[in-house]
C-alpha cells in the first residue's frame, strides 16, 4: 500500500493565512472540550468539522462508567475493563482510567452537570460485562447530549477559548519529528494554517467507513489518517467494535438502542420469536458486545432475516418512558412502540479501539502532538471496549493531556516555511464520492464482524484499485474525507490480515480461537516496518525521539 503521499493537498505556508494559538485541539467532543477547559488560561483553538455538536459524544445514551458506589472499586472496574479487552488491554492504562474516573466525574458535578439521581444519590445503572452497577446517566438516556451541552456552555464562557466550527483539519504540519499545527479547510473552501505550540488530536472515530453505523457522518477517521501521514504511530487497527443493537428499520437504520435496556431486562429474540442469547453465553443478553453482535449475525444467517428483535414489552411502559426517553422517542418517530412491538435490530459499526498510539500522558511519538478520546489508542480497551468506558476515556486522558501541557512551557520554535508540491492536479469530487460508496460496501462485507483471509485479500485488492485517488490533490471536504477513509481502510485490512486469530472484536472465521502467540499489538507507522509490541507496558514502551528527552 505504500507509498502514501504526505499531504492531502499541495501548499506553501508562505501563501497561506496563518492563525496562532498556544494549543490547537482537533475535535469538539468530550475529549476535545474537556481538554480545552482544563487548559485555561492557555489560548486554545478547538476545531469542529461540522457544527460543534455533530459528534459521537452528543449521541451517547447509556452513560459513563465510574466506580462511584461503595460496593464498587477501581480494582473491580479495572478487572472488568481488562476482561472485556480479551487479553490485550494495557493494565496500567485500564487502571488509570478506572482510578481517575471518579475524580473526573466529581469535577463534572462541580461544573453543574446534572447526572440522574435516585432518592438524592447518583443513579447507577448496570450494563453488559460490568460486574457492578456503575454507569452514571443524565436526562435518562440523553447522557451525551446533557454532558456535551454542559461542557460547551462552559467552553463558550471561557476567555481565550475559540471554537472554529465547519472547519476541517486536513493535515498536521510536521517537520523533523515536531508538530507545528495543522492545515485547515475553512468554511468558505479556502485553506489556512493554524500554528500552535501543541496540537491535540481529539477527532473521534471512523464509523463512516462502514455502510451502517451509529456514528455521525463526519466520523471518517481523519485523525488516524492524518497522524499516520505525519509519521505518528497507529495501533490496534484491526479492532472495530460493532454495537449489537442498532435499529434496522426503514428510515431509522443505525440509530442505537442502548444496551442499558438489556441491563434492565430487555431480551433478544430471533425472527422465529425464540430467545437465543442464553445458548451463546452464560451472561445471555449481558455478554460482551462482540459476543452479542456475532450471535445476532449467526441468528440472522440461521433464520434468513436481516434482523433480530429486542423485546421490551414486559417492561413497565411508564418507567420505560421515564428511564429511556430518547429510545422511546426515536422508536415512535420510526413508527414503533416499544411497549407493543418488538424492535427490529442489527449490529452497526460503533467504536474504534484502534487509533493514534499514545502513552499515559497522551503523548505521541511526534513532539508537540498529543491525542485523546476515541482517536487515541492507549491500550486501555485492548481488543474490545467495555461499554460506557469511552466517554470516561475522553475525560481521563483529556485531563491528562491538559495536565501535561500545563506542566511545561508552551514554546515552539518558529514553524519552517513548509511547502508540498508532489500531488497531481485536484481529483474530481464525484470520483471521491464513488470511491467512498465502494469502500463502504467492501468494508461491510469483508472487514466487518466476521473476517477471513480470502475476504481480506479481496478488500486489499479493491482498495488498491482506488489507490491512485491519493496521488491527486483533494478538491474539497469530500475528497479529503475519501482519501482519509481509503488510507485508514487499507491500514485496517493490513492489521486484520496480520492477526490470524480471533480475539475481542476481531473475529476470523478461518482462525476462530484466540492464539497466545498473538497476545501483542501491531503498531504501524508510515515508511517504517510494522512493529509487534507486547501487551505489558504497551503504553510505556513508546520510543520517543531522542529517548524521550524532548518531552521530559
Ligand atoms: C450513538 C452512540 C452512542 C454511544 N453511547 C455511549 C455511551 O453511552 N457511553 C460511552 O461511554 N460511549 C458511548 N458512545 C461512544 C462515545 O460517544 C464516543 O466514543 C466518544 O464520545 C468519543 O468522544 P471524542 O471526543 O473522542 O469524539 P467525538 O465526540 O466523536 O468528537 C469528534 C470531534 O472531532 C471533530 N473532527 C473529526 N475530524 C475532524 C477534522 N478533520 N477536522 C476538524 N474536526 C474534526 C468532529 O467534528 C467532532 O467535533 C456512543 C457512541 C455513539 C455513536
Amino acid at each position: 500500500m505504500e507509498p502514501v503521499p504526505r499531504y492531502l493537498v499541495n501548499f506553501s505556508l508562505r501563501d497561506l493565512p496563518c492563525l496562532q494559538t498556544d494549543v490547537l485541539i482537533i475535535g469538539s467532543g468530550i475529549a476535545g472540550l474537556f481538554t480545552a477547559l482544563k487548559l485555561t488560561p492557555r489560548r486554545v483553538i478547538v476545531t469542529a468539522k461540522d457544527r460543534p455538536e455533530d459528534c459521537c459524544t452528543y449521541l451517547a445514551q447509556g452513560g459513563i462508567a465510574a466506580a462511584m458506589d461503595e460496593e464498587d472499586s477501581a480494582d473491580l472496574h479495572t478487572a472488568d475493563t481488562l476482561a472485556a479487552g480479551a487479553g490485550l488491554g494495557d493494565p496500567e492504562a485500564a487502571r488509570v482510567l478506572a482510578e481517575e474516573g471518579p475524580e473526573r466525574i466529581r469535577e463534572l458535578l462541580e461544573w453543574g452537570i446534572a447526572f440522574d439521581r435516585e432518592e438524592g444519590r447518583l443513579a447507577l445503572a448496570r450494563e453488559g460485562a460490568h460486574s457492578r452497577r456503575r454507569v452514571l446517566h443524565a436526562g435518562g438516556d440523553a447522557t451525551g447530549a446533557v454532558l456535551w451541552r454542559g461542557l460547551f456552555a462552559k467552553a463558550r464562557a471561557t476567555e481565550g477559548l475559540q471554537i472554529l466550527s465547519h472547519t476541517m483539519v486536513l493535515d498536521l504540519l510536521v517537520e523533523e519529528g515536531r508538530c507545528f499545527g495543522a492545515l485547515v479547510l475553512l468554511p468558505d473552501g479556502s485553506t489556512a494554517a493554524v500554528l500552535a505550540a501543541a496540537t491535540v488530536l481529539a477527532g473521534g472515530g471512523a464509523g463512516a467507513l462502514y455502510p451502517v453505523t451509529t456514528n455521525p457522518a463526519g466520523a471518517t477517521g481523519d485523525g488516524v489518517a492524518m497522524a499516520y501521514r505525519a509519521g505518528a504511530e497507529v495501533a490496534d487497527l484491526e479492532f472495530y467494535q460493532f454495537h449489537p443493537t442498532a435499529l434496522a428499520h426503514p428510515g431509522a437504520a443505525g440509530l442505537l438502542i442502548t444496551e442499558a435496556v438489556r441491563g434492565e431486562g430487555a431480551v433478544l429474540r430471533n425472527a422465529r420469536g425464540e430467545r437465543f442469547m442464553p445458548g451463546y453465553h452464560p451472561r445471555a443478553e449481558l455478554a460482551p458486545r462482540d459476543v452479542v453482535a456475532r450471535a445476532i449475525v449467526s441468528e440472522m444467517a440461521r433464520t434468513g432475516e436481516g434482523r433480530v428483535y429486542l423485546d421490551l414489552k414486559h417492561l413497565d411502559p411508564g418507567w420505560l418512558e421515564c428511564r429511556f426517553p430518547t429510545l422511546v422517542d426515536t422508536c415512535r418517530r420510526a413508527g414503533l412502540d416499544p411497549a407493543r412491538h418488538w424492535l427490529p435490530v442489527a449490529p452497526a459499526a460503533h467504536y474504534f479501539m484502534g487509533g493514534v498510539r499514545t502513552d499515559l500522558k497522551g503523548r505521541t511519538i511526534l513532539e508537540g502532538l498529543y491525542a485523546c478520546g476515541e482517536v487515541a489508542c492507549t491500550g486501555a480497551h485492548g481488543a474490545n471496549r467495555l461499554g460506557s468506558n469511552s466517554l470516561l476515556e475522553g475525560l481521563v486522558f483529556g485531563g491528562r493531556v491538559a495536565r501535561e501541557l500545563l506542566n511545561r512551557p508552551l514554546k515552539a520554535p518558529p514553524c519552517p516555511p513548509l511547502e508540498y508540491r508532489e500531488l497531481g492536479g485536484e481529483g474530481p469530487e464525484e470520483a471521491a464520492g464513488d470511491a467512498v460508496a465502494r469502500l463502504r460496501e467492501i468494508m461491510g462485507a469483508r472487514v466487518g464482524l466476521v473476517r477471513e483471509a480470502g475476504g481480506l485479500e479481496e478488500a486489499a485488492c479493491r482498495i488498491e484499485e482506488m489507490w491512485p485517488l491519493l496521488y491527486r490533490g483533494a478538491a474539497g471536504r469530500m475528497g479529503a474525507e475519501a482519501r482519509n477513509m481509503l488510507l485508514l481502510a487499507a491500514l485496517m485490512v493490513k492489521a486484520a490480515a496480520w492477526r490470524c486469530e480471533s480475539r475481542g472484536a476481531h473475529y476470523r472465521a478461518d482462525f476462530p480461537a484466540p492464539d497466545p502467540a498473538y497476545a501483542k499489538h501491531l503498531v504501524l507507522a508510515r515508511g517504517r516496518e510494522p512493529r509487534e509490541v507486547p501487551v505489558r507496558g504497551f503504553a510505556r514502551e513508546i520510543k520517543f525521539p531522542g529517548g524521550g528527552g524532548k518531552y521530559a
